[in-house]
């Protein structure tokens, strides 16, 4: 199994720490000409989403990518990763590669909030640590989503088949369960 880690900007480094933990081998996705490396998943770091959504453009990154998610290739993407996954953003009318139907609030904690750690039930997982870094959270999510994860009444995790994405990160914890649930996705294959 290799795991691609798009790596234009943002957090990065840490999920291939962390897929290096787990003795998962990773690439970077920085252009075009690395897509044509096999991969059989792809994470989605955090960062800035309005940042990663221009790049992926300039660097012609973003329709194969997005293609590529439809087809099922196995993605998870974490708080901006999230955000570029969402078909609707509540309070920003751009929106990125949008293969994942729910709506997204961005910076939805507010300034004071904006960062937070915590512990949350993530389903099949028991309580994780959650780390909230000008966090997005989910506002709306159709019902072929999965709900994994709700903190303070606002769901923060959810799958759709082949798409995972928790909006707060993981990689910046020393939990690996959803980097481990994201392996066994990945090693079931695409899925529509
Ligand atoms: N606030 C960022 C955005 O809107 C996301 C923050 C993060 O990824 N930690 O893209």
């Amino acid at each position: 199994m290799r795991i691609a880690v798009l790596a234009l900007q943002g957090a990065f480094l840490e999920h291939e720490a962390m897929l290096s933990r787990l003795g998962i081998s990773w690439i970077e996705i920085r252009k075009q000409e690395d897509l044509h490396r096999t991969f059989d998943g792809l994470i989605l770091p955090g960062g800035e989403s309005t940042v990663q959504g221009r790049l992926l453009k300039e660097l012609g990154l973003f329709q194969p990518l997005q293609s590529a998610i439809q087809a099922g290739l196995p993605v998870f993407g974490t708080c901006a990763g999230l955000l570029l996954l969402a078909k609707h953003l509540q309070n920003d009318a751009r929106t990125h590669l949008a293969t994942m139907d729910l709506t997204a609030v961005r910076n939805a904690y507010g300034r004071q909030l904006g960062s937070f750690s915590t512990r949350g039930e993530f389903a099949g997982l028991g309580k994780i640590p959650m780390t909230f870094i000008r966090a997005p959270y989910i506002a709306k999510a159709a019902s072929g989503v999965e709900p994994l994860a709700v903190v303070d009444g606002r769901l923060v995790a959810a799958r759709q088949g082949n798409q995972l994405a928790t909006a707060f990160h993981p990689e910046l914890t020393g939990d690996t369960s959803v980097h481990q649930m994201f392996a066994q996705m990945v090693s079931q294959g695409h899925i529509q």
